[in-house]
C-alpha cells in the first residue's frame, strides 16, 4: 500500500511513499532495541547535549519544516514556525530539567540504604496525529530520549514528509542511529508493532476510537499506554465576565490551527444574562479572520487538513441545524476554485442536550453556544460530557474563578480568563474519554520509566 501526501489547498498529490513492509519494521524495532542497550548507559549530560543540538537544528530548519506542514496539512507558515520553535523549547526544557526529574530518591526505611531510581524501559512506540505534526511528536521525543528510552514513530498517514523529517532532524543533531526511527506504515500495522516483544510501551495522540483500539491491543500484551485523545472543551462565561476579553479569547481558542486542536474551545456555555452581548462580540471576532493560501503571510486560516474531514464537519453542522440549532455565522463551504478543504468560521447557537454539538467533538472552526440559567447550571453543562481534556472559566472574581477551576470543572487542565494551552513546564493530559497519563513537566518524563526500588 502506498502512503500519499496531498496538498489540502488544491487536492494535488505532493508525493507517494511506499509503505514499509513488516520485515523492515521488524528490523527497525530490533535496531531500536540494540541502540537502547547502549543509549541507556549514556549520561543525562550527554543526552541533554544532543537535545540542545536538536533544538538548534529545529531553529535552523524552521522555515523548511513550516513549509512542509503548510503543504501537507494546510497550516499557515507563521503558525508552523511558532510550532517548530515550541519543539525546540521542549528539547531545551528536558535538557535542563530531565536529570533532576529522574534523580534517585532516598527513602528512609530499616534498610542500610534504600532508594528509588527511574530506569529506562526500552523501545517506546508513538502513534501520532497530523494536527501539530512536530509538536505532538517532540513532546514525546524530548522526555523519552532524555529518560534513556528509544523511540519509534508511526505518524498520521497524511504527513509522511513531516514524519521523515523528524528522523532527519535527530540524526543531524547527532543522535546515534536507531535511537529514533520513523516507520512509514498505516494504522493496520500498529497491532503487529505493539505485539513485538521488544516494544515495551505505547503512547497515542489521536481520536478516542483509535485510543480505545490501541489500548486494548497493548492491554492484551500487558504493555503500558499513555492516551492523549479527543476533547470538547467547555469555556464557561459567567455573568461577571469581561465579555470583550472572553469573546476575544474564545474566538482565538476556537480557531487555533483552524479549529483542529484537541484543546481548542468547542462548547461555549454562557449565562443567560450576558448571552446576547457575548454572542455579538464573539461573532465579530470570529468574522474577521482571513482564509487563504497557507503560504501567504496575510492568511489567518488555511484549508482544513483533508477534504474528507471538512465534509464530515459540514455534515455535523447541517445535522445540528436540522435538530434546531441556529447558524449565525458561516456554515458553508467557501467558493474557492478547485478541490480544496476550506471551511468558514461558523457559530451555532441554541445548542441543546441531545444535539451532536452538545456531546461530540467538532474538529474544525465551528463554535457551539449553549445557554445556561446561572453559574451552577453552566458548570453542570460543562461537566455533562464524556470528555475531560481542558476547560476555561471567565469571571472578574479571580478567587471564584480559581475555585471553579480547582474544584468544579472536571478536566485535566482548567484555565481562568485565558485559553487552555500546553506548556513544557506543566503536565498535559485528560480524564474520562480524553485519555489517561500525562505528557510534559516532571510527570510526563516519569510515564515511561521503570520506577525501581533498590534496598540493601
Ligand atoms: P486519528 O484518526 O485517531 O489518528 C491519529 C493516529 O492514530 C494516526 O497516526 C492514525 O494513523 C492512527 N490510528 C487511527 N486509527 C488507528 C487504529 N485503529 N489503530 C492504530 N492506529 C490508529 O486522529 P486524527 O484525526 O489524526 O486526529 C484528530 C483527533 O486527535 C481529535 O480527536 C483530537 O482531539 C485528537 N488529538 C488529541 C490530542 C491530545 O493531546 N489529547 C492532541 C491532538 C489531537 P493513520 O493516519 O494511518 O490512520
Amino acid at each position: 500500500m502506498a502512503i500519499q501526501s496531498i496538498n489540502p489547498l488544491n487536492g494535488k498529490r505532493i508525493q507517494t511513499y511506499k509503505e514499509e513492509t513488516a520485515k523492515t519494521v521488524g528490523e527497525k524495532i530490533e535496531a531500536g532495541h540494540k541502540a537502547w542497550l547502549k543509549w541507556r548507559t549514556t549520561s543525562f549530560e550527554a543526552r541533554g547535549r544532543l537535545l540542545l543540538k536538536a533544538a538548534a537544528v529545529l531553529q535552523q530548519q524552521k522555515s523548511g519544516l513550516a513549509l512542509l506542514m503548510a503543504q501537507e496539512m494546510g497550516k499557515p507558515l507563521k503558525d508552523g514556525i511558532a510550532e517548530v520553535e515550541k519543539c525546540a523549547s521542549v528539547c531545551e526544557y528536558y535538557a535542563a530539567n530531565g536529570a533532576a526529574f529522574l534523580k534517585d530518591q532516598k527513602i528512609k526505611t530499616d534498610a542500610r540504604n534504600s532508594f528509588v531510581t527511574c530506569q529506562p524501559i526500552g523501545v517506546v512506540l508513538a502513534v501520532m496525529p497530523w494536527n501539530f505534526p512536530y509538536w505532538q511528536c517532540f513532546r514525546f521525543i524530548a522526555p523519552a530520549l532524555m529518560a534513556g528510552n528509544t523511540g519509534l514513530l508511526k505518524h498520521a498517514s497524511n504527513v509522511p514528509g513531516c514524519a521523515l523529517s523528524i528522523e532527519q532532524v535527530l540524526l543531524k543533531a547527532g543522535f546515534p542511529r536507531g535511537v529514533f526511527h520513523t516507520l512509514l506504515v498505516g494504522s493496520k500495522a500498529v497491532k503487529g508493532i505493539i505485539e513485538h516483544p521488544l516494544v515495551k510501551a505505547v503512547t497515542l495522540t489521536g481520536s478516542t476510537e483509535a485510543g480505545r483500539q490501541v489500548a486494548a491491543q497493548a492491554g492484551g500484551q500487558i504493555k503500558k499506554t499513555v492516551l492523549e485523545l479527543g476533547g470538547s472543551d467547555p469555556y464557561v462565561i459567567l455573568e461577571d465576565a469581561d465579555l470583550e476579553l472572553a469573546a476575544t479569547v474564545c474566538a482565538q481558542s476556537r480557531l487555533i490551527n483552524n479549529g483542529q486542536s484537541c484543546i481548542a474551545a468547542k462548547r461555549f456555555i454562557v449565562v443567560r444574562q450576558v448571552e446576547k452581548e457575548f454572542v455579538r462580540l464573539f461573532k465579530e471576532k470570529m468574522s474577521n479572520k482571513r482564509l487563504g493560501d497557507p503560504l501567504d503571510p496575510a492568511t489567518d486560516l488555511g484549508p482544513m487538513s483533508r477534504a474528507d474531514l471538512r465534509d464530515e464537519l459540514h455534515r455535523q453542522v447541517l445535522e445540528n441545524i436540522e435538530a434546531g440549532a441556529v447558524c449565525i455565522l458561516g456554515g458553508t463551504i467557501p467558493d474557492f476554485k478547485g478541490t480544496h478543504a476550506f471551511y468558514t468560521p461558523t457559530i451555532l447557537t441554541g445548542i441543546k442536550k441531545g444535539m451532536s454539538g452538545y456531546r461530540e467533538e467538532l474538529f474544525g472552526p465551528v463554535a457551539c453556544v449553549i445557554t445556561a440559567r446561572n453559574q451552577a447550571h453552566a458548570i453542570e453543562i460543562a461537566n455533562d460530557t464524556s470528555f475531560g481534556l481542558g476547560a476555561a472559566v471567565f469571571t472578574r472574581d479571580i478567587k471564584k474563578g480559581e475555585c471553579i477551576a480547582r474544584e468544579q470543572l472536571q478536566a485535566g487542565a482548567c484555565f481562568v480568563n485565558t485559553l487552555v494551552k500546553s506548556d513544557p513546564r506543566v503536565p498535559f493530559g485528560g480524564i474520562n474519554q480524553s485519555g489517561y497519563g500525562r505528557e510534559l513537566g516532571s510527570f510526563g518524563i516519569r510515564e515511561f520509566v521503570n520506577i525501581k526500588t533498590v534496598w540493601r
